[in-house]
């Protein structure tokens, strides 16, 4: 893969990038202790395969709540693996969409982010649009089937 870094590889001594990654590093792994930490209470699963999906999705639904909190644990959990495993790699900190250096100052807050600004904020436009369009198409479903037969409801 081509790296857009050529230009700015100057201005950024390879010494304060490895800083970066120690200190983003060990953010991550303080999460990733936090967060398995919380997990833990009958979830012995996770003691051995903490990378494991399958488990992650798995069971332990006394409550609805519990179930929601546990999954996103899971899913912020399966984040901070996958930031850690690119640090490994060399590739951490570039955006999965346009492939651009994410500012630090966003890492910090958001370690295990894997889109710049830019670009989470587009998916975001894009999946707020998709929800409204579908919530307006299930109400005019329910409500007025001559509007969606005239194809009124999706803009
Ligand atoms: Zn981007």
């Amino acid at each position: 893969m081509a790296k857009k870094k050529d230009s700015r590889q100057q201005s950024l001594p390879f010494e304060r990038e490895t800083l970066r990654n120690r200190v983003l590093g060990e953010i991550l792994l303080s999460r990733q202790r936090e967060v398995m930490a919380a997990l833990k209470p009958g979830r012995e699963a996770w003691d051995t395969q903490p990378g494991d999906q399958a488990e992650c999705s798995a069971g332990q639904t006394q409550h609805d709540l519990d179930a929601e909190l546990t999954a996103m644990r899971c899913r912020t959990l399966r984040l901070i693996n996958t930031a850690l495993s690119r640090l490994q790699k060399g590739d951490y900190g570039e955006c999965k969409s346009c492939g651009d250096e994410i500012a630090e100052a966003r890492l910090r807050s958001l370690p295990f982010a894997i889109r710049c600004k830019t670009c989470e904020d587009q998916r975001e436009m894009r999946e707020e649009r998709e929800r409204l369009a579908e919530k307006r198409a299930m109400k005019a479903r329910g409500s007025s089937p001559l509007a969606q037969m005239l194809g009124l409801v999706i803009p």
